[in-house]
């Protein structure tokens, strides 16, 4: 299943990807796959183990963008009408479908985003969580009924689907990011265009391709690429009911108040920093492998990533020297290669700029004083040297001055930062403009109980490092890391995809009424 369309190679791609030249990733509107316009603008797509250029994106136009909605239109009111037992068989084709089929679409992201593909198929799970619970749409949307609220009177409620919903998404889940939306958009009766990260493109189209072979309409789900300017075609188009975005805070800021200001119902997710408070008395073996994991799984390219470790100072010499001996048994290689039956523990960073950025700021925590542990800077990767390579760095002693512990790094470096107190690391999470994902290692029930209960954060994990809740709860966090009220998927998924409704009716028995001008009584 490909719909990719082979390029003339450019200067920078003379061979592409493994010799093969790069392809033209294509639009897809209204059910099939549209290339760009001749002489359209189009950004390289690389394999980060490998540094090469596998295909070229287009960089979507606002008249793009226009046939994409105008598509999405066209197929709402077929679709809204179309019956909820209809929908949910589409929804469990596709969810078999993407079963059957996930490694197809793990090996994508990898060779794109760089995560290995054990963790690409996490991601795939995770996203076809949401499409499970979003086949339970029918008890989803079942609204209340209230009978004889007065005499004769009923009186209940209803929700429908808002029309063409727009989703945009960021480069570090291609997959599960718009799963946490399109599913339950869908499923409520709406048509969706989708605007992927430019930098991962191919994992949409691909998903696109699958919905059809499910029976989904066409002009139910659009993908139209690009960066700002098929953004900025999405936030104002009139057509546009509501924007779900997912990406850095400036950007979400900006989305979330161009869309309001354009009348429409926006979701916008941003950045974050998680802490992770490890009190005294945890297991530090558990938190040891936790901090690990959470830190440099897909290189720390995770919104809930733990990017600072809060240690309580009596345990943190024993902590450091953990993370530090389990650091030293991890691979970072090609995600793609599996050699013994093992793969690579981590893979690359996305671009050569995100992973020089990345480097860039491992420089400045060592000339701000902190302790360089470990310094990724030296990995030897298994992989091919012109992948976008960087190890996993451990800084201890940071401070919350340093730019390491201000700055959402978004790859494999982790700093400890040393505090005297429960209360200190508490007032340390909660004075950081962030609050997506946080987590508290402590064997001590009621330390957990007023942790949970006092830190200013969205996402709580107790003796778990990335507490990403589950599809049928809702995915968000607070301060700067959401903006707008409403979290990803669960019922608060269901709620922005759909507009409620109360409706009184009254049938009268026999058929005559008579003129009351007054508010009613209740009886
Ligand atoms: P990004 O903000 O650069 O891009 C996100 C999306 O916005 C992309 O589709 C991109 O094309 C578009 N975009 C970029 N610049 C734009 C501009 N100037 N105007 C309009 N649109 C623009 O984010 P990214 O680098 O792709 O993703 C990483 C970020 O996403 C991190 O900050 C991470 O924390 C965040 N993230 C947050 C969550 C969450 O649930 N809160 C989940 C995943 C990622």
């Amino acid at each position: 299943m490909s719909t990719a369309i082979s390029t003339t190679p450019g200067t920078d791609e003379r061979s592409g990807d493994g010799g093969v030249a790069p392809v033209l990733i294509p639009h897809w509107i209204g059910g099939r796959a549209v290339p760009p316009a001749d002489g359209a603008p189009t950004a390289a797509v690389t394999n980060p183990a490998t540094g090469r250029v596998s295909g070229r994106v287009p960089l979507g136009t606002a008249a793009d963008v226009d046939a994409a909605v105008a598509a999405a239109r066209t197929a709402f009111p077929a679709w809204r009408d179309t019956a909820l037992s209809r929908r949910g068989q589409v929804l469990f084709a596709f969810r078999e479908l993407l079963n059957a089929r996930k490694e197809e679409l793990a090996a994508i992201l990898t060779a794109e985003h760089g995560k290995v593909l054990s963790d690409a198929l996490g991601e795939v799970s995770r996203g076809l969580e949401v499409v499970e619970f979003a086949c339970g749409i029918p008890h989803l949307l079942k609204g209340g009924f209230t009978e004889n609220a007065s005499t004769r009177v009923d009186v209940y409620s209803i929700r429908q689907p808002l029309g063409v919903v727009g989703i945009i998404s960021p480069f570090n889940f291609p997959a599960m990011v718009p799963m946490w939306f399109f599913p339950i958009a869908i499923a409520a009766g709406n048509t969706v265009v989708l605007k992927p990260s430019e930098k991962d493109p191919s994992a949409s189209v691909w998903i696109a391709e699958l919905w059809r072979e499910a029976g989904l309409p066409d002009g139910v789900f659009n993908v139209v690429h690009g960066a700002k300017e098929s953004v900025d075609a999405l936030l104002d188009h009139p057509d546009v009911a509501s924007i779900s975005f997912v990406g850095s805070t400036p950007i979400a800021r900006y989305v979330y108040e161009r869309g309001t200001a354009a009348g429409k119902r926006v979701q916008a997710l941003g950045g974050a920093k998680n802490h992770l408070l490890v009190l005294p008395d945890a297991d530090l073996d558990l938190a040891a492998d936790a901090a690990v994991n959470a830190g440099f799984g897909s290189a720390g390219e995770r919104c809930m990533a733990i990017s600072a470790l809060v240690v309580v100072e009596p345990v943190a010499d024993e902590l450091v020297g953990k993370i530090r001996d389990r650091m030293g048994r991890l691979r970072t290689g090609d995600g793609a290669a599996v050699r013994d039956g093992v793969g690579a523990d981590m893979g690359p960073l996305v671009t050569r700029e995100h992973r020089d950025k990345v480097a860039g700021f491992v420089a400045a925590g060592e000339a701000e004083g902190a302790d360089l542990v470990v310094d990724g800077r030296g990995v030897e990767p298994d992989g091919e040297a012109d992948g976008f390579w960087l190890g996993p760095t451990l800084f201890d002693r940071v401070t919350p001055a340093m730019s390491i512990y201000q700055q959402e790094i978004f790859g494999p470096v982790l700093s400890v930062v040393r505090v005297e107190s429960y209360d200190d690391g508490l007032h340390l999470i909660n004075a950081n403009p962030y609050g997506n994902g946080t987590a508290i290692f402590t064997n001590d029930g009621g330390a957990a109980r007023r942790f949970q209960n006092e830190v200013e954060v969205g996402m709580i994990g107790v003796n778990v490092p990335i507490p990403v809740p589950m599809a049928y709860y809702s995915f968000g966090g607070w301060k700067s890391s959401l903006f707008g009220d409403s979290h990803a998927h669960g019922m608060e998924g269901v709620h922005f995809f759909t507009r409620g409704k109360v409706v009184t009716s009254r049938w009268l028995d026999p058929s005559h009424g008579g003129i009351n001008l007054g508010f009613p009584q209740n009886h």
